[in-house]
């Protein structure tokens, strides 16, 4: 199964694919992991992505087109993927569905995950994530049991640069011109499924279950 989770920053998509790839045993896609560990690895791919992050702006499309294009073809993809943060502009989804119709493959769903600026904000400034393995927290809704250190893996817990207010002001606004067309894209594209993104991860996962078609459990 092939999925795209679309959304605006702080929507879920990253703790909601967590939850599907556990349940559809396919690897969850996240572009802006990718460039994160690219950033931190000081790569070529890093330091080209760097003032664009950190700025709130999108990376080039080519830069990103060229991550999904090699990752699709890893062997983990055979049964497909959770897209977690791409397509971000109109000119990534025709890029995307190139690639997809290439390898005989399509989209089986977009699930656009809607919730306001202002939870959006609350959400993103409180975020804490762990830079080892990905767990997501909040310093309000969703603590730790030790204050900064991550429940999973024990490593200290951090802010993104990103998530800092000004920069996800200008995140938003970045989302709202290039990547909200995208959801009149899909829904043309017959592909659409909307879920409301407010409530606790686990309530979100059943609607999305439900949405999917699947068995939430
Ligand atoms: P995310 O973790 O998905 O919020 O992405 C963090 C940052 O990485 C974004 O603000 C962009 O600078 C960059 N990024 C991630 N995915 C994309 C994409 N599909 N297109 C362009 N830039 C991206």
């Amino acid at each position: 199964m092939n999925l795209i989770l679309l959304g605006p920053p702080g929507a879920g998509k990253g703790t909601q694919s967590q939850m599907l790839k556990e349940r559809l045993g396919v690897p969850q896609i996240s572009t802006g992991d990718i460039l994160r560990q690219a950033r931190k690895n000081r790569t070529p791919l890093g330091v080209e992505a760097e003032s664009f992050m950190t700025a709130g702006k999108l990376v080039p499309d080519e830069v990103v087109i060229g991550i999904i294009e090699e990752r699709l073809h890893g062997a983990d993809c055979k049964n497909g993927c959770i897209l977690d943060g791409f397509p971000r502009t109109v000119a990534q989804a025709e890029a995307l569905k190139g690639l997809l119709t290439r390898s005989k493959k399509r989209i089986d769903a977009v699930v656009n995950f809607s919730v306001d600026d202002g939870e959006l904000v609350n959400r993103l400034t409180g975020r804490r994530v762990c830079p080892k393995c990905g767990a997501a927290y909040h310093t309000a809704l969703a603590k730790p049991e030790k204050s900064g250190v991550c429940d999973r893996c024990g490593s200290d817990l951090i802010q993104r640069d990103d998530d800092k207010e000004e920069t996800i002001r200008k995140r938003l606004s970045v989302y709202k011109k290039e990547t909200q067309p995208l959801i009149d894209y899909y829904r043309r594209e017959g592909t659409l499924k909307e879920i409301e993104g407010l409530g606790e991860p686990g309530e979100i996962f059943k609607r999305l279950s439900k949405a999917l078609g699947l068995n939430a459990s």
